[in-house]
């Protein structure tokens, strides 16, 4: 079985469309512009490795029929992020344990006190809450051995949040980047498929506008670089028509070879 990624959620931190917006995007009723927030499933080796777990989470599980995870990969706590980890719950019930969990200490610290409760131990008779076994990563960058697969991971801050980029073989997926210590090319040099964030045209403050990220993925120089996390300015068909053929836009349900 060839290892895959599905993408579950290729919007920004408010999904596409935007409630009560009326813009061309968001009314323009074409699937691929409508944008679940971020995430992403890794299908390797017969496992299923979610890439962060925004609030969408419950729909895009439904959608695409997902009966089992071996593991969360969370990038940063921002909530597009994590805000769907209570839905994880079914899947610690079906498969009698805690949700592996890879993290920075930074956002392990964050989810206990944000999810506090996911951390409590279980009363007996109570009804069972989703429980994390978190693998936290104390390190600026490094690699991890992680539901028996090898992960290396960067570190990079989006304003005051530490945020993640991991790679895993010759795929990887770095999301809500904008300020980065150079070095990420040389970490990120010989991946064929990347999954890079890109708001919008124009510049932002917190994320690569299309321009940077372009600049970005030459840089990086992979046979394929998709783009997501994209919000209701972006048209996905014009975009991607200013792009080159090897940096294109994900989509919602996109599914690729990695
Ligand atoms: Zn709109
Ligand atoms: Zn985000």
């Amino acid at each position: 079985m060839s290892n895959r990624f599905l993408f579950l959620g290729t919007g920004a931190s408010a999904g596409v469309p935007l409630i009560g917006c009326d813009c061309p995007v968001c009314i323009s009723g074409l699937a691929v512009n409508q944008r679940l927030r971020p995430s992403g499933l890794l299908k390797l080796r017969g496992k299923n490795l979610l890439i962060d777990v925004g609030p969408d989470f419950r729909a895009q599980a439904l959608c695409h029929k997902i009966a089992s995870i071996d593991g969360l990969i969370l990038t940063h706590t921002h909530s597009d992020h994590i805000a769907g980890i209570d839905d994880l719950r079914i899947y610690c019930l079906r498969q009698k344990k805690p949700m592996p969990c890879l993290a920075s200490q930074e956002s392990f610290e964050d989810l206990q006190r944000r999810y506090y409760y996911l951390f409590e131990p279980s009363q007996p008779g109570a009804t069972a809450s989703v429980r994390l076994d978190v693998t936290r990563l104390s390190q600026e960058r490094g690699s991890v051995e992680f539901c028996k697969e090898s992960i290396a991971y960067f570190s990079y801050r989006q304003s005051n949040m530490k945020v993640m980029g991991y790679k895993i073989g010759l795929f990887a997926y770095v999301s809500d980047i904008r300020d980065y210590d150079p070095s990420i090319f040389s970490w990120l040099h010989g991946v064929k498929t990347l999954v890079l964030s890109a708001l919008q045209t124009a510049s932002s403050k917190l994320h690569l506008c299309f321009e940077e990220a372009v600049l970005f993925a030459e840089k990086v120089g992979a046979k394929t670089t998709w783009l997501t996390h994209m919000n209701h300015s972006v048209d996905h068909s014009a975009m991607n028509q200013t792009l080159p053929p090897h940096i294109q836009l994900g989509f919602d349900g996109l599914e690729i070879e990695i």
